[in-house]
């Protein structure tokens, strides 16, 4: 099978077994796993921020990040196609009692910035305060699409005179970082708190990352605790964070590549809408045209051994660790000829 439905099928290699079977281990909670202290300095050092914090899954580690920075009754504006808005649950709603307010992404993931100045309430008893903004960088649901530090740099101005906090769901920042050639301090600096994950194109087992200020961890750590994510022996898999991040990273560019490829590949099929030059990172969506059904496809295309999710209408292929340059030319030959056999 050539599993293109996620980075998240991503396995761990056997080094990286190896190091997590020969992690230090203590108990976390206590702050005493050597290994998960190490991550998390690591992190602190590549995001520039003061600490850092472990947490099981980026759908964690964002619910912990907005409800340290969002209080009950308060609200977020956020982008409608954001992974936390339609993706996590309503979890900021269910156990932060926060709203969420949603403006609309544009193509590339941001938003247009006189929607987000409109969006922000004033303050009035009948209306919710508006505490946060939270971003999302690379942007799943928007093709992969890394964020322009530029963009961020007028977020970060507009939040500043409204006294608001910034949050930056950054599941696949290091996509960004490697796509954009940019520091991942860099593009963190204008944001209060940020999440990545390293069970993603990192091909961890588990994990992410939660980075911040000082006293944001020291809150978070609480949050963590109180909604049963504090963990024990968390260095087995801590190790492989560790392991990831000095080992796994310089690859994504590979990801990239095939990513590319694969965009140009099936841009030659006329029956396959995809703008192909806009593809920057290891994700691709794209829409069939009317004489093809969708679901007679992707049945079609799994008999062939091609996996892949759709959702909105649209279909997504992310490609990743388990998926190597000869898979791809193999994916666009079936593609051709599955679309060719169904054609109406
Ligand atoms: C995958 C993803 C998450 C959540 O990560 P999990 O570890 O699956 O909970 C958050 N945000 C974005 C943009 C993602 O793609």
């Amino acid at each position: 099978m050539i599993d293109l439905r996620s980075d998240t099928v991503t396995k761990p290699s056997e080094a990286m077994r190896k190091v997590m079977y020969d992690a230090e281990v203590g108990d976390d909670v206590y702050k005493e796993d050597p290994s998960v202290n190490k991550l998390q300095e690591m992190a602190s050092k590549i995001t520039g921020k003061e600490d850092s914090l472990l947490v099981s899954s980026g759908t964690m580690g964002n619910l912990v990040s907005l409800l340290t920075l969002t209080n009950r009754g308060e609200e977020i504006i956020l982008g409608d196609k954001c992974h936390v808005y339609a993706w996590e649950g309503s979890g900021v709603s269910i156990f932060g009692g926060i709203s969420m307010k949603i403006i609309k992404n544009n193509e590339d993931g941001s938003f247009d910035l006189s929607e987000l100045i409109n969006s922000i309430n004033p303050l009035d008893d009948h209306k919710p305060k508006t505490t946060t903004i939270s971003i999302e960088n690379t942007h799943n649901q928007c093709g992969g699409s890394p964020l322009e530090v530029n963009f961020m740099s007028e977020v970060k101005k507009i939040a500043k005179e409204n006294n608001l906090k910034i949050h930056m769901d950054g599941a696949r920042l290091f996509n960004a970082s490697i796509a954009q050639n940019q520091s991942i301090e860099n593009i963190v600096k204008n944001v209060d708190s940020v999440t990545f994950c390293l069970s993603k194109g990192l091909a961890c087992p588990v994990g992410s990352i939660i980075s911040g200020s000082k006293d944001f961890i020291d809150q978070a750590r609480r949050w963590r605790k109180s909604i049963g994510g504090g963990m024990r022996q968390a260095g087995i898999f801590a190790s492989a964070g560790i392991y990831a991040l000095e080992n796994m990273v310089d690859r994504l560019e590979e990801d990239h590549i095939n990513a590319k490829r694969l965009a140009n590949g099936l841009a030659n099929i006329p029956e396959i809408n995809i703008d192909n030059e806009y593809v920057k990172t290891n994700i691709l969506r794209f829409e069939l045209s009317n004489n093809i059904n969708q679901d007679q496809f992707t049945q079609y295309m799994k008999k062939e051994g091609v996996l892949f999710n759709s959702s909105y209408g649209a279909i997504r292929m992310v490609t990743n660790y388990g998926v190597s340059s000869k898979d791809i030319e193999k994916v666009i030959g079936i593609t051709s000829k599955v679309i060719s056999l169904i054609k109406k």
